[in-house]
């Protein structure tokens, strides 16, 4: 009866506007009530120190250049420290008013450079690529809905006005000391329903960051952390010049920032310089189906997840599968569909091409299988971790330890006689240190993880690369005679489509 109560309430403060909340705040009778007005104080404190209320509500349009350089979690050459850095630019026009964005991006990171400007100011919302010199749709207005959320994160002043427009959601989390100061914490929901814990400073008032939480692959729940740092006086406001990036407590980005409000939008400015592009298609997830690649050779295209792909290869009496991406959820379906593919064999064997956080989250679930992990010596550590890692999954109810076998000279041969899949180690390279790729002699099959990527829309790859290239070098030293290349990622291509692709010339030469 009581949670009836205050579900009612709830659902009544979520519905009352912003001035009529605060003056709801004199008798508080719960302690969501309470805590509620205690985070009001906090955002109005806030609010006031980024120039008040009047002035967050007259921006109407911003302009956020980064300049940073990046280590993405899990995403690095070296499974250990020290990590190499990558770089990350940004160049976003944002009108609030009119939900208009012009949003220039480019990574280079792990031998693969990224480089887009997505635009929605017109009837048709388009992303360009730089590299491929192409266009394509947003796949639905989910996605432009999901892109002008999250460029609605990227200021302090964003943040509080969604704060201001969803105090309903508003919950104090206390005080905790940040960077040796004393802050002020409240919890709020967005739009979008992503839960955000708000760090202010208690003394200048100013946000110093805020949080939202994800599910890492070696250390479960964990923070994301975004922090706005050296603020300066501009016009009626405050803007930050520094932003850090922490996950699970790693540094994962840490640049510059260049902030104007209200910057003047002129008729050119959301204008993009693309002569000569050519249309592509939505870039979507590949649907999910079993491909047969050869008689007992079948790869589960998205069945592990959207975009993340398993080999499945079947021996006399058992099963060998390449690579565990996503998660333990993922992989269950994987190994479900294996079972219905393949079917009365025991899955032995789960290779692991490289230690990146997007191809290791679904490990648990084959080790809950039963499956013998083979990999690379120096990711003895990151499956030991993934191992241990607190998930609430198969193999948390159903602990087992984790059997391990680890390449010698680069090499690990799996055979029965008939079938033959060799693992062989083609690190370093500009992706990873250490890499490896599954080779079937007699079926001319190779499957990779990150080294070939052919877009879901098949647009084309643009100047190859570093880590394609490397990729290409590899398969002519070692003579393999490759008909088909499958890979984690993106589809199928046969050796001509990836010749193809890797002798496209290079448009600005
Ligand atoms: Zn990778």
């Amino acid at each position: 009866m009581l949670s009836r109560i205050t579900a009612a309430l709830m659902l009544a403060l979520a519905a009352t506007p912003a001035s009529a909340v605060h003056a709801q705040t004199g008798n508080p009778e719960t302690l969501v009530e309470r805590s509620q007005a205690s985070a009001c104080a906090v955002l109005d404190r806030a609010v006031n120190a980024f120039g008040g209320k009047a002035a967050l509500r007259a921006i109407a349009a911003v302009r956020v250049r980064l300049d940073a350089q990046i280590w993405p979690r899990l995403q690095a050459r070296s499974v250990a420290p020290p990590f190499e850095p990558g770089v990350d630019e940004q160049d976003l026009l944002l009108d609030l008013r009119n939900r208009r964005f012009r949003y220039r991006w480019r990574q280079v990171e792990g031998g693969i450079e990224r480089h887009s400007t997505s635009l929605a100011a017109f009837r048709d919302p388009v992303i360009y690529n730089h590299r491929s010199r192409t266009f394509r749709p947003f796949p639905g207005p989910a996605a432009i809905d999901g892109e002008f959320a999250a460029h609605q994160r990227r200021l302090p002043h964003l943040i509080l006005l969604q704060a201001l427009e969803r105090d309903g959601t508003l919950r104090s989390l206390g005080q905790e000391m940040f960077e040796g100061r004393p802050h002020d914490v409240f919890s709020f929901v967005t739009a979008d329903s992503q839960q955000i814990a708000v760090y202010i400073n208690a003394g200048s008032g100013l946000l110093s960051k805020y949080e939202t939480l994800f599910v890492d692959p070696l250390t479960g729940d964990e923070a994301s952390e975004v922090v706005f740092a050296d603020y300066v006086r501009t016009g009626a406001t405050v803007v930050p010049r520094t932003l850090r990036n922490h996950e699970a407590g790693e540094l994962t980005l840490h640049g510059r920032l260049a902030v104007e409000i209200n910057p003047d939008i002129t008729a050119q400015a959301f204008e993009v310089h693309a002569a000569g592009y050519a249309p592509a298609g939505p870039s979507r997830p590949l649907p999910e189906r079993v491909e047969r690649l050869a008689d007992g050779v079948f790869l589960l295209q998205s069945v592990a997840g959207p975009q993340h792909n398993v080999l499945a290869v079947e021996f006399r009496d058992h099963v060998a599968v390449v690579e565990a991406p996503g998660s333990s959820a993922g992989t269950e379906r994987a190994i479900a569909r294996i079972r219905e593919t393949i079917p009365g064999k025991p899955i032995r064997y789960i290779v692991m091409t490289h230690h990146h956080g997007d191809h290791i989250g679904g490990l648990r679930s084959f080790i809950a299988e039963g499956a013998t992990v083979i990999t690379t010596p120096g990711n003895r550590p990151i499956v030991e971790a993934i191992a241990a890692a607190p998930i609430r999954d198969r193999l948390a109810a159903q602990p087992r330890p984790v059997r391990l076998e680890l390449t010698e000279g680069g090499r690990r041969i799996l055979t029965d006689g008939s079938r033959t899949v060799e693992l062989i180690d083609i690190g370093p390279n500009p992706h990873t240190h250490e890499m490896l790729i599954a080779w079937l002699p007699r079926e001319r099959i190779v499957f990779q993880g990150d080294m070939f990527i052919v877009p879901s829309n098949d647009a084309p790859t643009g100047t190859p690369p570093d880590s394609f290239v490397s990729f290409a070098r590899a398969l002519e030293v070692l003579g393999l005679d490759v008909r088909q290349i499958a890979g984690v990622h993106g589809r199928t291509a046969t050796i001509e489509e990836f010749r193809d692709r890797m002798n496209a010339a290079d448009p600005d030469s």
